[in-house]
């Protein structure tokens, strides 16, 4: 086999296949060609030479897949760029927590999915007009929360829209009279579409049982460890009804967040073992000073001593399952697209915040290394470092 870039001398780290040892990773027209020792060795003279990643003392993984984050400039307040913030961060796939609505998806298909090398997708806002009201609230206004517009929306970019997204917060968001409307209509859609529905807590005055009481197996509760809102404690335990919903298979996403990530709500809830499914930033340019990236992120799941191999399949696998990408996406098989992440993970000796200025000592820390999407590395404003690599990407 001839490969154009070979990861050397890395620990790879594949929840998605068991895989757990030091592993060379070949690839060739930027795909996954081989997993194995010596790969370099085995390849032997070829013009031009294959480019060489050096991952000598640091985890190899699929490239990270952060399933909440802000990424739609231009039109909504708040987000930012998707390759500026994945490129230094490992992330080779965002999607976009509910920035766009059925009538803003067309752009965010042309002017955030389209403009990026991220591969950006969405969960669709049961709201027409998505984020792009904030500071008012997107569903504050009923009449905008149009199922029969989303269901078109979705049929239309089915390529992108992998969920739903609704915010159950406070009267900011959802005005006076709403309640839980605003979650009865996008699960509602969700169950026409056949997709995930992503519900935010935060700020939300309803008891964790009456909002998880409507969500499917498979929805999505995003800021699980928020303490602005009722959340998911009660009376300092984890309330029973969040039980009941995870054994069901509602999924838990930290979705950190500039309020939502809360260490005291995240100790207790992990002292019961209600670990998230998922690992997710919320990033968007507030955020962004509280949690720059994803590593960031997973250092304070490490920080609450959640095992490294639980914490790499919490952005890999874990998140490609809960949109359907299993097969597509959060894994180093041969014949995937040739997303991966070089990481090194050492004891810290500082501190880590939560969104709330509360600090804990750091325990093992996470930083990237190299970010390679499609077997391209990113190298700086220049995406391609020129050495005949073709790509080819899902
Ligand atoms: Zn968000």
């Amino acid at each position: 086999v001839t490969f154009d870039l070979i990861v050397t001398g890395g620990h790879v780290i594949d929840p998605d296949q068991g895989i757990d040892r030091q592993l060379d990773v070949g690839v060739r027209f930027g795909r996954i060609a081989a997993l194995g020792e010596g790969l370099r060795d085995q390849q032997g003279e070829t013009t031009p030479s294959p480019l060489i990643v050096n991952a000598v003392g640091a985890i190899v993984v699929p490239g990270l897949v952060d399933l909440h984050a802000h990424v739609y400039p231009g039109v909504c307040p708040l987000t930012v760029s998707a390759d500026e913030t994945s490129s230094r961060s490992g992330v080779t796939t965002v999607i976009s927590a509910g920035d766009a609505g059925a009538h803003t998806i067309e752009g965010f298909k042309l002017l955030s999915v389209n403009q990026s090398r991220t591969r950006v997708l969405a969960f669709l806002h049961i709201s027409t007009i998505g984020l792009a009201s904030f500071p008012v609230g997107e569903s504050e206004n009923l009449q905008m929360l149009d199922i029969d517009a989303g269901e078109r929306a979705v049929e239309r970019f089915r390529d992108i829209v992998v969920g739903i997204k609704v915010r159950e917060g406070a009267a900011d968001v959802v005005g006076d009279n709403a309640g839980l409307e605003p979650l009865r209509r996008a699960v509602e859609l969700g169950r026409r579409v056949n997709l995930p529905v992503m519900v935010h807590i935060t700020g939300s005055p309803a008891a964790a049982g009456e909002i998880l009481g409507l969500l499917r197996g498979g929805d999505i509760v995003t800021h699980c460890y928020t303490s602005v809102g009722t959340g998911i404690l009660e009376e300092g335990r984890v309330a029973a009804d969040v039980w009941s919903a995870r054994e069901r298979g509602v999924i838990f996403d930290v979705g950190h967040g500039a309020g939502s990530f809360d260490f005291g709500v995240a100790e207790a809830a992990v002292r019961e073992g209600l670990w998230p499914d998922t690992i997710s930033t919320d990033l968007h340019s507030i955020s962004a000073r509280i949690v720059p990236d994803l590593p960031t992120t997973m250092s304070k799941m490490l920080a609450l001593e959640m095992p490294l191999e639980e914490v790499i399949a919490a952005v890999t696998i874990r998140p490609a399952q809960v949109i359907g990408w299993q097969d597509r996406i959060g894994s180093l098989r041969e014949g995937r697209v040739a997303d991966i992440a070089v990481l090194d993970v050492s004891q810290g000796d500082g501190t880590l915040t939560d969104s709330f200025g509360q600090a804990r000592p750091m325990r093992d820390v996470v930083t990237v290394r190299s970010t390679i999407r499609g077997g391209v590395p990113w190298v700086g404003p220049l995406p391609h470092p020129g050495v005949g690599i073709a790509v080819i990407a899902d």
